[in-house]
């Protein structure tokens, strides 16, 4: 009696870790009918659903993925706008696409379905008479798809079509409740298990590649008689010739191609009539199924794709052997065009992008990988992506370090682990459970794929490979054909191991923490080495440390136990050089990781390396390189430039340019040196920096006996605060910046007289402050952002406000941008010579930077070419002028329009319109009166948009007109009009690194 009752005990304890008691199945049948001259779908489609919950169902959720390409107002145009993909909103109206011609029945009756218009690709159809446990109903509809052109995964480039996502199509209900979801381009599937019968009909010389089974024998025959042909040959004249891969006319005669299959949850297919088709077999580990393998692509790309049935066939033998049999007859992977990634799996059939091309074998080999995880373990992708995408990038990468033979251990480069650890340093990244949705564009990839595999090489070297493969068959052959959640995966894993596996689970799978830990102190104690180990961010996780001696591995190497702050390990022997955290380990900060027995610093270690590079070593980098710059008065300055600016970044960071200027032979140059911190509260970044330059700023003056060369020294402290927007889709960044300077001018005292007395340098200190307020939206469409600022020396105060908008015109890279300017000026010293230089200006040029923030060829030029640099602060005009001659010392109020025109874009063109209020007390402007309305207008060519500018006037008001008419004659008028920007002072090159990254990552 009592063995019985702990048989009965055990039964059901491993029925609590089994399968769910229940899950629906929805049997479809469709009928389809291709248009390929008005890319139509003519369909008509029955789904039998069975209700095997306990629960009676009143209504169902059924998906219309189609219609999120109907308007702008579904969820996927929503989600391409906050991912900065302007490309549907701009799209033609018959470029789109959606579904339409619905009338649902039930059992034969009609059925109310209604969708929100949020997202018209969910409706809910309502049951006259409820569904009740155990029983079936059965739905019906006709429908049209209207195929869109390829912005995301369905549609079609001419008359090649690739269609998923296409028919209606119950949501899940499960243990949890449904799970309606809209179609996204990030973010994945989830649908109910059951049998596809679909038949399409289509003129009779498209290839067709669908999911399933083919069942028509002549079909059949045909595709393999084009299987039997010989490739084209290759070579590169080949290629050219075929580049443009044109469509043959379609047959007039149609054919009827019919597929069945079971045990799937999506149904694709897709069509070209161009393909070249390749057919093989596998056999597969496991269950012995012949599974044949079948390709398509265009001749253009029969080198890359000449040994394509190879991959497919690699991943049925790995991926069947290292977590379960391939369940189904064929597997394929065709050629196309998908704009959500290198390509994208649906059930036994696969489509690849043109743009996977050059890593082909690792497309083909994760995407047919994904009949694994997505296909035969059908979890839910939306919420819980890492489980198809991050477990799949492990085997498919485990399945590509078996194939390359050529693999010499791991070489660092910039790859998706470099990008990774610098989001990870400068707390950009994310956990790795949580809904697609919620994902920065670039860390759904790096930490749903790249990062969960990384993790995973950890958790498999931690359990030990033969555990880990154990668990990994036991979550297939527990959870094939259903619905497993992370809890399963983990139930699992854990009970085909000894040790504790909760750290992966709870910790690394929820934190956005960097891993890293450093190896404090070892000491040999009897045989072994005690090795005294600190965890820095405190993320619970076990540790291995490997012992080198030399350069070669030792052999030992041993675990910690999962430990959040410092744990001693036992390593055995004592025969070691160095210590090492060992590679399976993530360790983002890899400069702490390795412990030098006989060195003075066991860890400190600077190396020395050319430009730039990546900081993925044992040692700290420094950079040198040779540098060159140029202003009017120091002439070309040969230099050096030292920095430590490099991905990942350091909290440390500094840039030094030492140069050399050659007319004044002297050391000049500039530098800037600063420090982070990320405190994750109401800041997200607090950065301490320090930024210095000297530099000649005006020309030279003999004083009988030698050269007087002008120029400036300042060292400017700052500290800015980046506050936290909680939410990593926020296009918000918001800044407040207190800044301090000192500056020192050495300026030229020409004397009374210079001949009796010689002019010499006279040596002025300045000291200002400033604080201001930055407010910036990077949204899409119409971003903007607004400054306020306020700024004090002994002799003056200022306060100001700036704002621009962009906003967009009905049609892509053509806006209208406005600024706008406010400032209140306070002279402090009561005397205008003294205060003069610290007033408002219409037009801003070197001589007004009395902060020296901003680069310029000529600081104090007012001849030559030097001379006609402006920059676009305080009243934004573009006419240089100088003397006081634009300014303000009360107040001034400004607008400057610009537009771009409808033509093309490699014409780099827009107009421009300024206009301003300033009050006039100055007698350089003729007008008279208490404020003086000014303006100028005119041509914007842009060499480096918004940087690098150069500004014709065709209008201005008689100011400016009369200013330099007087100043440099009325046949020099337009020549000195004529202005251009370089504006550098908004770089800090302390920053640039992130900035690099996000510019070539998008
Ligand atoms: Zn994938």
């Amino acid at each position: 009696m009592k063995q019985l009752i702990l048989i009965m005990a055990l039964c059901s304890a491993y029925t609590s870790f089994a399968q769910p008691t229940w899950q629906q199945r929805v049997d479809t049948k469709i009928d389809v009918t291709l248009d390929d001259k008005g890319h139509y779908l003519h369909a008509y489609e029955e789904f039998t659903y069975t209700n095997n919950s306990p629960d009676t169902l009143h209504f169902l959720y059924v998906h219309l993925w189609p219609n999120a390409y109907k308007n702008d107002h579904t969820p996927f145009e929503r989600q391409q706008a906050v991912n900065g993909s302007s490309t549907f909103y701009y799209s033609k109206p018959a470029d789109k696409g959606f579904i339409d011609s619905l009338q649902f029945t039930v059992d034969g009756l009609n059925a109310e379905a209604n969708s929100s218009e949020n997202a018209p690709d969910i409706t809910r159809i309502e049951l006259q008479h409820p569904l009740l446990p155990g029983k079936q109903i059965k739905v019906a509809t006709p429908f049209r798809v209207k195929v869109p052109i390829v912005f995301s995964r369905m549609g079609h480039t001419g008359q090649a079509y690739y269609i998923s996502q296409w028919f209606p199509k119950p949501a899940v209900y499960d243990q949890k409740g449904w799970h309606p979801i809209s179609y996204l381009d990030q973010g994945e599937f989830f649908s109910e298990y059951g049998s596809y019968d679909v038949s399409i009909t289509l003129p009779a010389n498209y290839v067709v590649m669908a999911s399933g089974n083919l069942l028509d024998e002549k079909e059949n025959k045909w595709l393999d008689d084009l299987a039997a042909k010989p490739l084209p040959d290759a070579k590169y004249k080949f290629q050219k010739q075929y580049a443009r891969d044109t469509f043959p006319p379609s047959a007039t005669e149609m054919k009827t191609l019919h597929y069945h299959e079971d045990n799937i949850h999506d149904f694709a297919w897709f069509a070209d009539k161009r393909w070249l088709v390749r057919k093989d077999t596998v056999v597969s580990p496991g269950n012995n199924q012949l599974v044949t393998t079948w390709t398509a692509f265009m001749a253009s790309y029969t080198q890359s794709w000449k040994h394509s049935t190879d991959y497919l066939k690699e991943t049925v033998k790995h991926y069947g052997k290292w977590v379960g049999p391939y369940q189904y007859k064929t597997i394929k992977a065709v050629l196309g065009d998908m704009h959500a990634g290198g390509g994208m799996e649906y059930p036994t059939v696969t489509i690849i992008d043109k743009s996977a091309n050059s890593q082909l074998r690792t497309t083909i080999v994760h995407e047919a990988g994904h009949n694994w995880f997505y296909g035969m373990l059908g979890s839910n992708e939306r919420d819980h992506a890492w489980m198809d995408e991050g477990i799949n990038t492990f085997y498919e990468q485990k399945t590509s370090k078996e194939l390359d033979t050529s693999h010499k251990g791991t070489s660092i480069g910039f790859d998706e682990t470099a990008i990774y650890y610098e989001k990870v340093a400068t707390h950009q990244d994310q956990a790795i459970d949580q809904t697609s949705a919620n994902f920065e564009k670039l860390n759904y990839g790096l930490d749903v794929y790249y990062k969960t595999a990384g993790m995973l090489r950890w958790l498999e070297q931690y359990m030990g490979k033969e555990d880990f493969e154990k668990g990994m068959h036991d979550y297939y052959d527990t959870w094939h054909f259903h619905h497993p959640y992370p809890e399963d995966f983990r139930t699992c894993m854990q009970r085909n191991t000894s040790k504790p596996i909760g750290w992966f689970f709870d910790n690394i799978l929820t934190t956005d923490k960097r891993i890293d830990f450093t190896i404090l102190k070892a000491r040999t104690n009897a045989g072994n080495t005690d090795v005294t180990v600190r965890n820095n961010t405190g993320v619970t996780a076990p540790l291995r440390i490997a012992a080198y001696q030399k350069d070669s591995m030792v052999g030992e190497s041993a675990w910690s136990s999962p430990f959040d702050h410092t744990t001693t390990l036992t390593l055995p022997g004592t025969d070691w050089h160095t210590l090492w955290v060992d590679d399976v380990i993530p360790d983002g900060k890899s400069t702490n990781n390795e412990y030098r027995r006989n060195a003075l610093f066991h860890h400190f270690g600077v190396k020395i390396k050319p430009i730039v590079g990546l900081n993925m070593s044992d040692k700290d980098k420094l950079f040198i390189s040779p540098a060159v710059g140029y202003n009017q008065y120091d002439g070309i300055m040969p230099g050096l430039v030292f920095h430590d600016l490099t991905i990942p970044e350091n909290r440390f960071r500094f840039a030094l340019a030492p140069l050399y200027s050659i007319p004044t032979q002297s050391l000049v140059g500039t530098g800037s040196v600063g420090y982070l911190w990320y405190p994750d509260n109401v800041f997200k970044e607090i950065m301490l920096q320090a930024d210095g330059k000297t530099f000649h700023d005006n020309n030279q003056v003999n004083n009988g006996s030698k050269n007087l060369y002008p120029g400036y020294s300042k060292v400017a402290p700052s500290l800015s605060f980046t506050f936290n927007e909680h939410d990593p889709l926020s296009p918000v960044k918001r800044t407040l910046m207190l800044k301090g300077y000192l500056i020192n001018e050495n300026i030229i005292d020409p004397g009374p007289d210079p001949f009796i007395i010689p002019p010499v340098l006279r040596n002025h200190q300045n000291i200002y402050g400033l604080i201001r307020y930055t407010h910036k939206n990077t949204r899409t469409y119409n971003p903007f952002d607004y400054k306020v600022e306020g700024q004090m020396g002994t002799d003056f105060a200022k306060v100001t406000a700036e704002s621009n908008i962009r906003i967009d015109y009905n049609k892509k890279h053509k806006s209208l941008y406005i600024r706008a300017f406010v400032g209140k000026f306070f002279p402090i010293n009561s005397d205008p010579a003294v205060y003069g230089r610290y007033e408002l200006n219409a037009s801003y040029s070197g001589l007004d930077d009395y902060l020296y923030d901003g680069t310029y060829l000529g600081r104090n030029a007012q001849n030559n070419i030097a001379a006609q640099q402006v920059s676009m602060q305080e009243g934004g005009f573009k006419v240089p002028v100088f003397n006081n001659a634009d300014q303000s010392d009360s107040w001034m109020g400004t607008i400057n329009l610009k537009t771009d025109l409808p033509i093309t874009r490699l014409l780099p063109i827009r107009l421009f319109f300024d206009a301003g209020l300033v009050p006039n007390n100055n007698p350089s402007f003729t007008h008279s009166g208490t404020s003086t309305f000014i303006y100028d207008g005119g041509v914007e060519v842009h060499i480096i948009k918004d940087v690098v500018s150069i500004y014709i006037p065709v209008i201005m008001s008689n100011d400016f007109d009369n200013y330099l008419t007087g100043a440099y004659g009325h046949k020099n008028v337009f020549a000195r009009s004529i202005s251009f920007t370089m504006d550098f002072q908004n770089i800090n090159w302390l920053k640039a690194p992130s900035k690099v990254l996000k510019m070539v990552s998008n």
